[in-house]
């Protein structure tokens, strides 16, 4: 059993009561954390302030701070297993996984944002003559960092690195479910050489440390990954202190099949769309819409295909789907089913628990077909291994479908027309549109949601630059001292 404490100005803070997280394919508790109290949540928000405002890190030369983040990406590059093992055992996601997708991409946009601080740049606007006239970008200060339990090390690098390569200081609190690597990060941070009060980590409730933290008013920014309901009481708390706010939320991102679609390809690739970390994916695939002229082909490649994930633990090799993170959820997802058999009739695949697994939170991959676009399933984010199909007629019919939802943070197009995939990708109102593939996410690229799936982009420069302010510098250059009166 790993114990952790606070991780407050580098150093180990003990508090007077814990919880525990478990791993969701035993059920068995493996680590022990600090639930923090709302003086924690002051002292990590004023040992960020201190640590800013000193100019320790914010006024550190920008190589020497780009080789900073390098270390820290170096370090987890070292310790990649034991990461990618954690991860596995506190989610539950396959190992195949944390290792393949979790540990690299978080390290890879460590040394994308180290790669960036040397080039943070402002711009000269020629005004008039007798005005000199540049901005510079300058950090925001402290930033608040509340993530999920779906990708933990990946979104807690999405905001730290582009955060502390702008030059700000930093509190995180990670999800109680899934806190493992995020708490791992303190020692590493320190080890790291990164200064006292730069980057502090701290555990508890959503409901009181996260909201403290959010409300603070030394706080500037609030970046926030998570549901969409979360989301409203994060625009709140940016209200009451006119903080900066950028919400990553929810989605229910359609694949929209034509039928000049490669089929196979097709159903493979929406496979890993919806299945991907148990299609506990913000941007998974999970309304299949398709030209209902292939409707019957694709939906039998689709079933054929998802017979043959290995559902398990996920530190098992083979293992391809993991245990739901928790029983709180699994109810939830089992309910989504229930709800769907009454809805859409029974499923093609799946449709419960797996008869072989006696423990863990683990759920069958599951595809509902002819769902009705009026259903329940259809239209709410289930956030597990749930997939539909609604079959329409013809292109125009399919991307009003694919519109007709409060989200918009991802979809994809398949089609054997790249120019088509490329005028109905326009056609989209959602932040990110993949053809012939889904769920590829790029550091060096924007990612972000329209509509009720978010506020702002992470990822990319876009990424970078939402993590600073534009100062404008005028300076008057004329020969005469300016004279009004
Ligand atoms: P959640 O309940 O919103 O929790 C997210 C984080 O917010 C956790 O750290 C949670 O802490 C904290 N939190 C909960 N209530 C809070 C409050 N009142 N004030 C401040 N913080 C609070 O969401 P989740 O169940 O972890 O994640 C699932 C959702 O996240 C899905 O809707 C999914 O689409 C979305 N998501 C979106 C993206 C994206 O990039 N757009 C990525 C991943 C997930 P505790 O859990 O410790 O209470
Ligand atoms: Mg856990």
């Amino acid at each position: 059993m790993k114990e952790f404490g606070l991780f407050i100005n580098n150093d180990w803070r003990q508090t007077h009561t814990t919880f525990e997280s478990i791993n969701p394919a035993t059920e068995e508790a493996i680590a022990t954390l600090a639930s923090a109290e709302i003086e924690d949540v002051d002292r990590a928000v004023m040992a960020a302030r201190t640590a800013f405002d000193s100019g320790v890190w914010s006024c550190m030369p920008a190589g020497e701070r780009g080789r900073m983040l390098r270390r820290v990406a170096d370090m987890l590059r070292d310790r990649a297993e034991e990461f990618a093992v954690a991860e596995t055992l506190d989610t539950g996601k396959p190992i195949f996984e944390s290792r393949n997708v979790d540990i690299p991409i978080a390290i890879d946009s460590i040394d994308y944002y180290a790669s960036l601080v040397v080039d943070i740049v402002g711009k000269s606007i020629p005004v008039s003559d007798t005005a000199l006239d540049y901005t510079v970008r300058e950090p925001l200060g402290v930033v608040a960092a509340v993530i999920p339990w779906n990708f933990p090390l990946v979104l807690a690098f999405r905001k730290l690195a582009p955060a502390l390569a702008a030059g700000n200081t930093v509190v995180v609190k990670p999800a109680s479910v899934a806190p493992l690597t995020t708490m791992m990060l303190g020692d590493l941070f320190k080890e790291s050489g990164l200064p006292d009060g730069v980057v502090n980590i701290i555990t508890g409730s959503g409901s009181k440390v996260g909201n403290a933290l959010l409300n603070h008013p030394a706080v500037d920014k609030l970046s926030f990954t998570g549901s969409t309901e979360v989301g409203r009481n994060v625009i709140a708390a940016s209200m009451k202190n006119i903080s900066t706010c950028a919400l990553e939320l929810g989605g229910k991102s359609p694949a929209v099949v034509l039928p000049d679609a490669n089929l196979d390809a097709a159903a493979d690739g929406i496979l890993f769309g919806a299945f991907l970390n148990q299609g506990e994916c913000c941007c998974a695939a999970t309304r299949v819409l398709v030209d209902k002229s292939i409707h019957k082909d694709l939906v039998a490649r689709i079933a054929e295909r998802m017979k043959g994930i290995i559902v398990g633990n996920g530190l098992d090799e083979d293992v391809r789907m993991g245990p739901l993170i928790s029983a709180q959820h699994r109810e939830d997802v089992i309910n989504y089913i229930e709800v769907g058999k009454s809805e859409a009739g029974k499923p093609v695949v799946g449709g419960g628990i797996p008869e072989n697994q006696h423990r863990g939170y683990f759920v069958e991959p599951t595809l509902f077909d002819n769902v009705p676009p009026g259903s329940r399933i259809y239209r709410e984010e289930i956030f597990g291994p749930v997939l539909t199909v609604t079959p329409f007629d013809g292109v125009d019919k399919l991307i009003e479908a694919a519109n007709d939802t409060p989200y918009g943070l991802a979809a994809s197009i398949w089609t054997g027309d790249a120019a088509n995939g490329q005028r109905l990708a326009r056609r989209i109102r959602a932040g990110t549109v993949w053809v012939n593939v889904h769920n590829f996410v790029f550091n060096q690229a924007p990612y972000g949601g329209y509509k009720q799936s978010g506020i702002g982009r992470e990822l990319g420069r876009e990424g970078l630059e939402a993590y600073s302010e534009v100062k404008n510098v005028i300076t008057w250059l004329g020969q005469e001292a300016f004279k009004w009166y």
